[in-house]
This record gives structure tokens, C-alpha cells and sequence, in this order.
């Protein structure tokens, strides 16, 4: 695959693919908005839950070694990520000098004068691509007029835009509206997502329980590592980030670990990948074999079935076994090589079995990369 942003994948396989090369950092629970529907709960008072001072340094400082582990792109969320400015500048700035390209999503609450968001672009002119983020709890906070302001100054700034709007499902008349008069200003850079039960949105709307008939039988659209604000390591942006119980998909912590060696132990995660590969039918042929009963998980969107595997402990402990063994590795590693061209759970197996005909064991620990 040639190097290429989110922007730029014409198909869903493609976006699967190119996750193995993003990385996104969501650098606070801290928001000046306090959305109804907010999936990570963000809000003003929890503007201390955000990256150290020094982190933003730290993470200037290994991105060689990021670069070098082939990641093109970097997403900056939260929260509201542009309240950390420095942190944002500063890792974009670093990351331009590797030729990553780096996104954004924000609220535009900084563009409620030219003034303010010019210095904002300013600020972040190492920013590539902006996801505004706009829909019928936003427009409390920040009104449409500033989104539009935030979206006409970095089109003329040559940027790339999308403004991003959540809904309800079904879809209410307010949304409708609101959806007519971003399009009005923005055309086809929009995108759309429903509002799910995470976070506040548990208030507003519930996950669709589903049947073996009926399940969401698509891939987990992960779009690769998120390191949190407090430096822990989820496996993406979606539902299981907002987990906040440990459960077996966390991928450690950033303050821990080298951030390339937290990338690569996303991209051999035996049950991380398989669901990002298969989805959940072959993880429910294993809950069956162990004769256990896994239909109370399944729901209609592949995450939110994922919700629920990391909220049961007894099904998640027979997936995680079944998903590292070793006959099963191997046929995931030449999948991930057939259907993405990823070598790296193929090299892991090749190491190990090396090590295996030297020392005549077979490697305790089949989860670390080299
Ligand atoms: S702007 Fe985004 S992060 Fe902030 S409260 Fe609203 S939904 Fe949450
Ligand atoms: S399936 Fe799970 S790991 Fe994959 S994106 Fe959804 S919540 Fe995240």
C-alpha cells in the first residue's frame, strides 16, 4: 500500500489497512462544551485530566523511532484537543519533519471571532486535516455561524475539512435541520455518525441487542493505538477506549513503554486482530466450543458487541486463550499478510520458531514483538 492519509482510502478495506499506520493521541477529558451526548463524558471540570507538561517533549523526542515503525499518520483528539495547544503544536511540528500527516477534531469553539481562529490556525498550521465536529448538542455551545467561520478560514488556508455530525437513531427533525444548513456551507465535506451508548450517550440511547441471525458480522474498524490522557494505551477511538476497567485489549501505557513498542504490540495483538480481521462470528464459534453461551453479547454494530465480550469476563478469558495459541497465530498472521500486506505477526512467528529450534522451546511470551 502506498503511503496514504485517512483522507484518501476509497474503500473500508483500505481504512482497515492503513489503521496499522495511524496513531492518535486524545490529550484530555477537558472540554469548554458539556455535551449531552458526549461519548468520553468530557466536560470544564475535568480540564486537569490532560497530558503532563513534559509529555508533549517526550513524545518530540521519540518520534525518529515512531516514524520508523511506518506510521504515516497522527490524529489528535479528546476532549477538546486544541486546549493543549503546546502539546498539539509541538507533536505535529515534530511529526511534519517525518512527512506524517497529522488531523484533528475539535469543536471550533475557537472560532467565535476571525481573530481567535486565526491564531488558532496559526498555531496549529501543522495541521493537515480538521474534523469539526458539529450536531444539535454542540450548537448549545458553539453556534453554527462559528463552525461555518472555522470552515471557510481553513478551506482559504488550503486545509482538508470535514465537519462531522452525530445523530440520533432514527433520525430526529432537529438533526434533519441541521444536517440542511451545514451542507448549505460545506457541500459534501461532511460526514455522519449515530450516537452511541457510550459515555453520556448511555442517557440517550441504548445498544441494539441483536441475534445470531442479526449481529453485526463486519470487522472491528479500529483506527489503530490511542494514548490517553492519563498515558494508558487503547487498541482505538471507539467504544472499548471508553472502557475504563482493565480489560485484555489495553495495550499499556505511554509512560511505560517506548510509543514504537506500544505500535507494534497493536499490530500483533492476537485478538485485537482477529476481530479487526475476521469480526466476531470466528470468536463466537469459540465461546461455542467451550460450551459456553456467548448470544447475550452480540448487538447490531460489531463495537458495541465488543462492549460486551470486555464486560464478561468468562467469555473474554476463552478468547484471548483461543486467540493466542498457536496454530491459531499462525493462520492470523497470513491473513493479516494476505488481506493487508502486514508482515509483522509472520516475522514475530519466524523469530520464535528460530528461538524454538535453538533452545528446543517454544517461547513463553507469544505476545511481545521484538
Ligand atoms: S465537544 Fe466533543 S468532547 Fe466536548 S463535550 Fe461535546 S462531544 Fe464531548
Ligand atoms: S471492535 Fe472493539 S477494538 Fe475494534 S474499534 Fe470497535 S470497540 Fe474498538
Amino acid at each position: 500500500m502506498d503511503k496514504q492519509g485517512p483522507r484518501h482510502v476509497k474503500s473500508f478495506r483500505e481504512a482497515l489497512a492503513l489503521s496499522s499506520r495511524r496513531l492518535g493521541f486524545s490529550v484530555t477529558q477537558g472540554c469548554p462544551l458539556k455535551c449531552g451526548h458526549c461519548s468520553v463524558g468530557a466536560s470544564p471540570e475535568l480540564h486537569a485530566n490532560r497530558y503532563g507538561r513534559s509529555f508533549g517533549q517526550e513524545v518530540v523526542r521519540q518520534m525518529p523511532a515512531i516514524a520508523d515503525t511506518g506510521i504515516w499518520s497522527i490524529d489528535f483528539t479528546g476532549g477538546e484537543p486544541t486546549l493543549l495547544m503546546g502539546f498539539v503544536g509541538d507533536v505535529s511540528a515534530a511529526a511534519a519533519e517525518f512527512d506524517i500527516s497529522c488531523g484533528i477534531v475539535t469543536a471550533a469553539h475557537w472560532a467565535r471571532t476571525r481573530e481567535q481562529a486565526r491564531r488558532t490556525l496559526r498555531c496549529l498550521r501543522n495541521i493537515d486535516h480538521w474534523d469539526i465536529s458539529t450536531d444539535v448538542y454542540h450548537t448549545d455551545f458553539v453556534r453554527l455561524d462559528a463552525v461555518e467561520r472555522a470552515y471557510e478560514m481553513l478551506k482559504d488556508e488550503g486545509k482538508s475539512v470535514i465537519i462531522r455530525i452525530a445523530y440520533h437513531e432514527p433520525m430526529t427533525r432537529d438533526d434533519a435541520v441541521l444536517i440542511d444548513a451545514v451542507m448549505a456551507f460545506a457541500g459534501r465535506d461532511v460526514s455522519f455518525q449515530p450516537i452511541g451508548p457510550v459515555g453520556r450517550g448511555s442517557d440517550i440511547t441504548q445498544s441494539s441487542i441483536a441475534d445470531a441471525e442479526s449481529y453485526d458480522r463486519g470487522p472491528c474498524p479500529t483506527t489503530g493505538p490511542l494514548i490517553q490522557w492519563d498515558g494508558r494505551v487503547a487498541p482505538c477511538c471507539a467504544p472499548a477506549s471508553h472502557e475504563m476497567h482493565d480489560h485484555a485489549l489495553w495495550l499499556g501505557s505511554a509512560h511505560c513503554s517506548p510509543i514504537a513498542d506500544i505500535v507494534r504490540r497493536w499490530r500483533i495483538d492476537p485478538l485485537l486482530q482477529t476481530i479487526r480481521v475476521w469480526g466476531f462470528e470466528i470468536v463466537r464459534n469459540w465461546f461455542a466450543e467451550a460450551g459456553v453461551e456467548g448470544a447475550h453479547i452480540l448487538r447490531s454494530r460489531t463495537c458495541d458487541t465488543c462492549v460486551e465480550m470486555l464486560r464478561d469476563p468468562t467469555l473474554l478469558a476463552i478468547a484471548v486463550e483461543r486467540a493466542g495459541t498457536l496454530s491459531h497465530r499462525v493462520r492470523l498472521a497470513y491473513a493479516l499478510l494476505e488481506e493487508f500486506d502486514e508482515p509483522w505477526l509472520d516475522e514475530l512467528l519466524r523469530r520464535e520458531a528460530a528461538e524454538y529450534l535453538r533452545v528446543g522451546a517454544w517461547p513463553a511470551r507469544h505476545f511481545e514483538a521484538a
